[in-house]
């Protein structure tokens, strides 16, 4: 028998996009038979499906839903094409409520060419836009500060400074915080803005993966937790010590893992978690 204590996987939840091979209804299967507590939805998952349904259908399997991934994408140069990205994310909040994923993830957005300052207005007007609908749903809006080398076109929010400054502007209990350690943990003063964000209480995610040496692919080359250079565990510890005691979500894009077996994949990432994360 092992006598070293295992840690539990009470806190595990998966984003489906990392074992993207699998259906929503594979990733339930298997996440569920392995212990996994919970599941962050990416809207392709339930592509064509009812979310009322799918929701359901989680949490039959004894998961909670954790988030629904993603919104944003809000500034665009033409105020028609902004008022579409408002309208897609009234349809993404009620996918959420029809979930019951208490938030939408946010990926802001960002116009190549278009000045960063005048994409974080629109990113704002963006989501001012759409807050009396949260409250409606109750469904609430993370934003995600994304890495730098995203910031030509998938986000105008790079820092957690950025994101905590744009949450007290915006000043509503509808809007909170992801915390993704592959787009921060390289920020000198990260562990300042994880206790700045803990005490404004708008720390709503925490998201987890490795940054590989060399990584290969701007977008799909996200490493297994202790793969690569971030010091997830003491990361944590700052989130932890800020007030959040929600889930631990792995979230890794990789198309070198898709095109593995997904059970050893599922497998590895339990391991990975357990032990260096
Ligand atoms: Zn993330």
């Amino acid at each position: 028998m092992e006598a070293q204590p295992l840690k539990d996987l009470s806190k595990l939840c998966i984003h489906t996009i990392t074992t993207r091979p699998w259906s929503l209804e594979d990733a339930i299967r298997h996440y569920s038979a392995a212990g996994v507590a919970g599941i962050s939805v990416w809207r392709q998952a339930i592509e064509g499906q009812d979310p009322a349904e799918a929701g359901r259908h989680i949490r039959e399997a004894g998961l909670s839903v954790v988030s629904l991934v993603r919104g944003g994408f809000y500034p665009a140069r033409e105020k028609k094409d902004r008022r579409k990205a408002i309208d897609e994310n009234l349809r993404i909040i009620d996918e959420a409520a029809a979930l019951q994923a208490p938030h939408v993830v946010l990926v802001c957005g960002a116009v190549p060419g278009q000045p960063l300052a005048e994409s974080r207005k629109q990113i704002r007007e963006g989501i001012e836009a759409t807050l009396p609908h949260c409250a409606e749903t109750g469904v609430k809006l993370a934003i995600e500060p994304l890495h730098p080398m995203y910031a030509d076109s998938r986000s105008a929010i790079n820092t957690l400074a950025q994101a905590n400054d744009l949450a007290e502007a915006i000043d509503s209990p509808l809007v909170g915080v992801a915390v993704d350690v592959y787009h921060l943990w390289w920020d000198p003063d990260l562990e300042q803005q994880i206790r700045r964000c803990g005490r404004m209480k708008k720390i709503l995610a925490f998201h987890i993966c490795d940054w590989k040496t060399p990584t290969e692919d701007l977008l799909y080359d996200r490493g297994l937790m202790g793969e690569g250079c971030i010091p997830i565990r003491q990361i944590r510890g700052w989130v932890e010590a800020s007030g959040f005691s929600g889930f631990n979500e792995v979230e890794i894009f990789s198309t070198l893992r898709w095109t593995q077996n997904q059970d050893q994949w599922l497998q590895e990432i339990i391991r990975a978690y357990r032990e260096a994360s």
